[in-house]
């Protein structure tokens, strides 16, 4: 069944299963909705414009990163360093660039901990 027309239909639903209680025939709607879902997405994986979908490649940049021990610690890494731009001498973060000219300001919060050394064995600083 093409849902050219009703993507967003499927995702519409909490899958809470409430009506399914009380369907006096147990139509059971949140496994039909979940087809419905997957039958999207089998469409979806065959269009090139999922490619310009910002969270589509945000999940899957996420997903190499976490399947790959190297790139994981690579992105550590470099996170590490990115964040020193944002860090102060106090050792806290007191702003972060906003994709909203005027958006939120966000709270001020403490930077990541320096890693522990691991002269003497791992986390030895952290059994001190
Ligand atoms: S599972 Fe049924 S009752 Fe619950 S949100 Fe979805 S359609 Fe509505």
């Amino acid at each position: 069944m093409r849902m050219q027309h009703a993507q967003s239909l499927p995702y519409a639903s909490s899958l809470c299963g409430a009506c399914y209680e009380v369907c006096p025939v147990k139509i059971n709607i949140p496994e039909v909705l979940l087809d419905l879902r997957a039958q999207v997405t089998d469409q979806e994986r065959g269009q090139f414009r999922r490619f310009l979908d910002p969270m589509y490649l945000g999940l899957r940049i996420a997903n190499l990163i976490f399947s790959e021990p190297g790139l994981f610690h690579a992105a550590q890494f470099f996170g590490r360093i990115g964040l020193r731009f944002f860090t102060r001498k106090d050792g806290w973060i007191h702003s972060l660039p906003s994709l909203a000219p005027n958006g939120p300001r966000p709270a001020t919060c403490a930077a990541c901990p320096a890693r522990p050394s691991t002269a003497g064995g791992r986390h030895a600083a952290a059994s001190r």
